[in-house]
């Protein structure tokens, strides 16, 4: 497995994979890898037999108060998970690299109307800081292909448009959500909770698939619905940030007659941001 630190590094690796005609797959992450990260990384060597990942905890993204500093990095364990997994190269920019006037010169990439509803309403840099560390890599690396976890639905979704809008020739896939057995989806920030915390950080998932099923059996009143699930969320000790329940392509409030839905929730535990989301198709 390469190791890639510079982009100089970077397109060297892209041009020798032009050169021997091989389609590349990226797989961009913040490190701190866990099951849902490596299943991504299965997922692109499915597509294509050249991967490459890449770490790099994107201060961009970050609010002033948030978890930067204490974001899990863990390079060393990172690095052999990939390499297990057959990894082509990985991608490993420094901060200067990435952003050598620091992030708050540089320039930004924003998707207006995708990056201000649901987890934008809290977290008003976080996609134009996604957006821009994305479009970075996409024209470092011109990859055939990029990978993006549906757990983090609403990115994925900001990803495809930005892609669509700046004409990158790179196919965007969605793959599924890993979860623990107790259904929590697998997230890097979940080493923040402690063990005991894991059965009530779950409770996210138990309403929004609770949610689901009234849907399925009829119920409309998704307002209701929204609201009855953030009380729920409440009286088991999480702090509800929302739950919307959304047209899927769109991303904006479903109508009852929508017929392709996904819930979107966040919730806080124990300062720990936890998000997750599901889908519903209703037959027409
Ligand atoms: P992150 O390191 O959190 O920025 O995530 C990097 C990529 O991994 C993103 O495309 C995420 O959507 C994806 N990802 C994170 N958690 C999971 C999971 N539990 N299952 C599948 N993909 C995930």
């Amino acid at each position: 497995m390469q190791i890639l630190h510079t982009i100089n590094q970077a397109r060297d690796f892209r041009a020798t994979s032009n050169t021997l005609g091989k389609k590349i797959a990226l797989v961009p992450t913040m490190g701190g890898l866990h099951a849902g990260h490596l299943s991504l990384v299965e997922e692109a060597k499915k597509i294509t037999d050249t991967v490459i990942a890449t770490i790099f905890v994107n201060k961009m993204q970050f609010g002033p108060n948030e978890d930067f500093g204490n974001y899990p990095r863990t390079l060393e364990s990172d690095l052999e998970k990939l390499k297990n997994l057959g990894t082509n190269a990985v991608f490993i920019p420094s901060m200067d690299e990435m952003y050598p006037n620091s992030e708050q010169k540089h320039t930004k990439v924003c998707v207006p109307h995708l990056d201000g509803i649901h987890c934008g309403k809290t977290r008003p840099q976080f996609f134009t800081g996604i957006a821009t560390i994305v479009t970075k890599l996409f024209n470092i690396l011109q990859p055939d292909y990029a990978i993006f976890g549906e757990k983090d639905f609403q990115q994925l979704q900001i990803i495809k448009q930005l892609a669509k809008d700046l004409c990158f020739p790179i196919e965007i896939y969605g793959a599924p959500t890993i979860r623990e057995k107790n259904g929590l989806a697998m997230s890097s920030r979940n080493s923040y909770l402690g063990s005991d915390q894991y059965d009530t950080a779950s409770k996210l998932y138990q309403i929004i698939c609770n949610i689901k099923t009234a849907i399925i059996e009829g119920e409309r009143n998704y307002a209701e619905l929204e609201k009855t699930g953030k009380a729920q969320l409440t009286d088991f000790g999480l702090a509800p940030d929302y739950i919307n329940i959304v047209n899927s392509e769109t991303l904006l409030s479903a109508k009852p007659e929508d017929k392709s839905l996904r819930i979107l929730a966040a919730a806080i535990l124990n300062g720990a941001r936890l998000i997750d989301n599901v889908s519903i198709s209703l037959l027409p």
